[in-house]
């Protein structure tokens, strides 16, 4: 009995520490594997984090990136040289904006990047272009591999369709803020047949992309909003006009929404022309009639752009 007892007693504590040895060792591999977690992820998120930051510069970088490779562009055109395919030739200056970039964040964060645009796209606005850029980078043991992409804004840029469409050794110039067509227009009429070239001779639009903020556009029916407008030199959004990238490539219009501009005449003749819309000069050739008649700087405009800009009826705009 007393040894059956002493048994007992023994297989209790034997018992005990068991299962406390085996409950201290759960604990254990519970704190170990704990500790073990808190540590990666902080690895993980540090390490992310670090890219992070890097990536998020570099993004930041590719608006204004994106936007010199097409300034580049433009000046090719300025320079009398035809840009063939707008896309290839923004890629093509943008992977030499990126490697510079490349070398500036190999300065500043010691990490080897490199990257290639991936495409230039027209947007649902046609006073933004998309861009995208396969990144790359290695720090250490650690690296990424990212597309990144970025919208660029056109506005400020040179209007590159009058040059584009016409060529340089048309006669066609830019100063003042202005393309002055001198004898260009005129002389693309006579060879395409339209009527009153003599309408366009001297004609003048704004040289510069500047987007017009009398929106929505009947506004432009309004008392002084016309003229400021025009005086403005502003830009305007349309289903019909040519995007930019396609402008780089001298097209009056195109398949993505894009934008449209009034070419002005300056003329005491009332022939029946072309309406000033640019689209319509450089693509769709209908006809319009001076707004005022006896205006010599008045816009020639068909029923569909006057509806558009809200210029019907007999007001003063
Ligand atoms: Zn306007
Ligand atoms: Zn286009």
């Amino acid at each position: 009995m007393k040894r059956k007892k002493l048994d007992s007693k023994g297989n209790i504590i034997v018992g005990t520490t068991a299962i406390l040895i085996v409950g201290l060792l759960i604990i254990c591999i519970f704190v170990l594997t704990s500790i073990n977690y808190i540590q990666n992820s902080n690895i993980n998120s540090e390490s992310n984090d670090n890219f992070k930051y890097i990536i998020d510069d570099y993004s930041a970088n590719l608006e204004l990136m994106g936007r010199d490779s097409i300034a580049e562009a433009t000046q090719k055109v300025y320079n009398g040289l035809p840009v063939l395919n707008s896309e290839d030739q923004i890629k093509k200056n943008l992977n030499n904006i990126l490697k510079e970039k490349n070398q500036e964040f190999k300065e500043k964060y010691n990490i080897d990047l490199s990257s290639e645009a991936i495409s230039v796209e027209p947007t649902d606005s046609p006073w933004k272009v998309l861009f995208k850029v396969k990144l790359k980078g290695k720090k250490g043991n650690e690296e990424f591999n990212q597309i990144i992409e970025r919208n660029s804004s056109i506005e400020g840029l040179r209007d590159p369709l009058p040059i584009a469409k016409l060529t340089i050794v048309s006669g066609v110039m830019a100063y003042d803020d202005e393309i002055h067509y001198k004898t260009a227009l005129s002389a693309y009429m006579l060879l395409h047949d339209l009527d009153s070239p003599e309408s366009y001779i001297e004609a003048t639009a704004p040289l510069n992309i500047k987007k017009c903020p009398y929106d929505p556009y009947i506004h432009h029916g309004d008392h002084g909003v016309l003229r400021d407008c025009l005086d403005s030199g502003y830009f305007h959004e349309s289903a019909d006009g040519s995007c930019y990238l396609c402008r780089l490539e001298g097209k009056g219009k195109c398949p993505h929404y894009g934008l449209e501009v009034f070419i002005q005449t300056h003329t005491p003749l009332n022939n029946e022309t072309l309406s000033c819309s640019d689209h319509v000069v450089f693509a769709d050739h209908y006809n319009g009639e001076k707004i005022d008649p006896d205006d010599w700087n008045s816009l020639i405009l068909d029923d569909s752009h006057r509806k558009k800009y809200g210029l019907v009826g007999n007001e003063s705009y």
